[in-house]
């Protein structure tokens, strides 16, 4: 199935932390939008699919498939494709790359992915931490409720440290007592925060090891942060491209696995 004529793929990616679907034409993602997972899932996707066609000005009729994936992906009836989010992740990553990319690093809600793809956008294999939210966007989020700072401003404010705080603890639970003590000794918030990001970043590296190949690139929700890029790509001595909308890639991806039937 193709987006022949100038019709429309739908991608959805049901995430553990966020819904996020894309509208593509001629392979161009022309919508995306992302929402909070939360139940009624199949709901959730009708609304997001009814906005992106009203924005987009597009009847359903021009819709020529839809492909879901993401942990929810069994949620949702009556869609032309299911596809496992390491494939998606890796076709959607190829196309955006213009067939660049060898490797991933998928930072999602609640793990870490490295995948490596052939230069075809196949999958050759993947490793995950699902075990520990520590180095997930959740670890991100009990930190902003602690520091009382939203997520998207962390990137921002951790780039203007020069002296992070010193965070020892990768896991969750007791890196959050450390920040909370790190407040009461009035440890500026940027530096904790930009502390964090080079704990995550340690952890993320360990996962990886020596596997990376050239091109490396960057995506999911936390690859936004622009701060924890940059610590990454130090802790792996590489260089990491991260492209705009990285939490879309994997929508991205179904939309496009449409192509190949
Ligand atoms: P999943 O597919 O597992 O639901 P996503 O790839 O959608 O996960 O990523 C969700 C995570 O992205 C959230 O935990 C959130 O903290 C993080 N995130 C989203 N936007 C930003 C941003 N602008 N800056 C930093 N983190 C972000």
């Amino acid at each position: 199935m193709s987006e022949a004529n100038g019709q429309l793929t739908i991608g959805v990616d049901l995430g553990s932390t966020a819904i996020k679907l894309v509208v593509v034409k001629e392979g161009k993602m022309i919508w995306k939008k992302a929402v909070p997972t939360a139940p009624g899932q199949a709901r959730i996707v009708d609304q997001l699919m009814a906005e992106g066609l009203t924005a987009v000005v597009q009847p359903a009729e021009t819709v020529s498939g839809v492909a879901v994936t993401g942990y929810g992906k069994g949620l949702v009836n009556g869609v032309h494709k299911v596809i496992d989010e390491v494939s998606a992740n890796a076709l959607g990553m190829h196309h955006l790359s213009g067939g660049k990319a060898r490797t991933i690093i998928n930072i999602g809600g609640q793990d870490v992915k490295v995948i490596r793809i052939t230069d075809s956008g196949r999958l050759r294999d993947f490793k995950m931490n699902d075990k520990c939210a520590a180095g997930t966007g959740r670890f991100f989020e009990v930190a902003a409720r602690i520091l009382d700072t939203p997520v998207s401003d962390f990137g921002p404010l951790g780039r203007t440290v020069e002296d992070p705080a010193n965070i020892n603890s990768t896991c969750t639970v007791f890196a959050e007592s450390e920040m909370v003590s790190l407040m009461a000794e009035g440890v500026a918030k940027e530096r904790i925060i930009q502390g964090l990001h080079q704990s995550v970043a340690r952890r993320i590296a360990n996962l990886a090891g020596d596997d990376l190949e050239n091109e490396i690139y960057l995506d999911g929700g936390a690859a936004a942060n622009s701060a924890l890029g940059e610590v990454l790509a130090d802790e792996l001595y590489c260089d990491l491209c991260v492209l705009p909308h990285p939490q879309f890639t994997v929508a991205y991806g179904a939309a496009r696995s449409l192509e190949v039937g």
